[in-house]
């Protein structure tokens, strides 16, 4: 992998080597089932309890208000499904935004489409923020459940999710924030944006993949979504993924401990590239907010050049970016998020995202900068010679 410049931290983060090393140790040590009686298995459970109290920590929860599920998908698609069912009394009307990841859109559609849910999507300003008066006017007396997400995976763009979540309990309405792109990266402090529930997963912050969780505020009594055995007090059943649970409670600990300096240095990163591609190619486009950003998200536009053809020149030269998100990735279609945003088609063609971590270099940057800026003059050469 040392060959690769890595600039897509935003579809997946390599492990940290300390999370490796208590993933190894507790895939070595604590094979028993949890749920045994026996004091064979109190490592198992002790090692469970352990891990719930460093994430709970990073996020400033109460250990019982965290619940591990497989990843942020998992924690997504039951946060939608438990929070209509919470309120199925009231009505079926939910409120998102058109930027959510697939695991927040896909779930509202199959529940439209099975007649279970009826869906607001809403568009954002040019900078991919919902705003508050939009919010307000699509609440209907039958709303039981906002999502919108802390951090936008593609820009960057961060939410007012504690206003939302404000407004969301004066109209008596659960409020659910996708946090997967915040958590660890930035300061997540449910105290503060009081959500009643919260995704996040492992793989997004140095820790593995399978293995993420939702934060249910005490005393909300969800369904489970995943229906067997008496896991998790009850509300997730199977058996529990011990290794992995270990792993995102180290790279929850770990984030805690460099948070600051983390953000510090993922901010003087984007700083760099952002400049070097604004000095280096003309017609370059920020997409999301100079502010009020992700510190390690950085998403471009050079106009006219569609993202496809810059990303396979940067793979030539062994470098990982991506247009959109990861789940999209193949043959692209142009980002909903950037057309939710208010960019024409040929414009959601162009966005490409650098994603950076505090452990990418200046060098790195210096030789995306360059191949990215050649890569758009060559196509502009081209695309302009073919047209006569
Ligand atoms: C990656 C991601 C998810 C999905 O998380 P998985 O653990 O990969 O299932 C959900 N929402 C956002 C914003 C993401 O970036």
């Amino acid at each position: 992998m040392d060959k690769y410049i890595y600039m897509d931290h935003a579809a997946t983060t390599p492990l940290d080597p300390e999370v490796l090393r208590g993933m190894s140790e507790a895939a070595e040590n604590l094979w028993q089932n949890p749920s045994s009686i026996y004091q064979a298995s109190e490592a198992c459970r002790a090692a469970l309890e352990n891990a719930r109290e460093k994430v709970a920590t990073l996020i400033n929860a109460g250990t019982n208000e965290i619940v591990f599920t497989s990843g942020g998908t998992e924690a997504d698609n039951w946060a939608i499904a438990a929070g209509l069912e919470y309120g199925k009394n009231k009505g079926k009307h939910i409120i998102t935004s058109a930027t959510e990841h697939p695991a927040i859109l896909r779930t509202c559609e199959y529940l439209e489409r099975s007649g279970r849910a009826e869906v607001s999507y809403l568009d954002t300003d040019e900078e991919g923020r919902v705003s508050l008066e939009q919010i307000e006017k699509a609440i209907r007396k039958d709303t039981v459940l906002i999502s919108v997400m802390l951090a936008n995976n593609e820009t960057g763009t961060i939410q007012p999710v504690k206003e939302i979540a404000r407004i969301a309990h004066d109209n008596g309405i659960l409020f659910h924030s996708d946090a997967v792109q915040a958590v660890g990266h930035i300061p997540v402090d449910v105290a503060k944006l009081q959500p009643d529930l919260l995704s996040a997963s492992g793989h997004k912050f140095y820790g593995p993949k399978g293995s993420g969780f939702l934060y249910i505020r005490k005393g909300l009594k969800l369904p489970p979504f995943i229906h067997g055995g008496g896991q998790e007090k009850n509300r997730r059943a199977g058996t529990e993924n011990i290794a992995g649970i270990v792993g995102v409670g180290i790279a929850a600990e770990q984030a805690a401990e460099s948070l600051q300096l983390r953000m510090k240095k993922e901010r003087e990163l984007s700083e760099y590239l952002i400049s070097g591609l604004k000095k280096e190619i003309p017609f370059c486009r920020l997409n999301g907010p100079e502010k009020d950003r992700l510190p390690g998200h950085v998403n471009v536009s050079f106009k006219t050049v569609p993202a496809e053809y810059i990303l396979v020149t940067l793979d030539m030269h062994r470098i990982c970016a991506s247009a959109g998100s990861a789940c999209a990735a193949g043959l692209p279609d142009p980002s909903h998020v950037l057309r939710a945003m208010g960019r024409t088609m040929e414009e959601a063609y162009e966005g490409i995202r650098y994603s950076l971590s505090w452990m990418n270099t200046k060098e790195e940057i210096d030789q995306v900068i360059a191949c990215t800026a050649k890569a758009v003059a060559r196509y502009r050469v081209g695309s302009r010679t073919a047209r006569w």
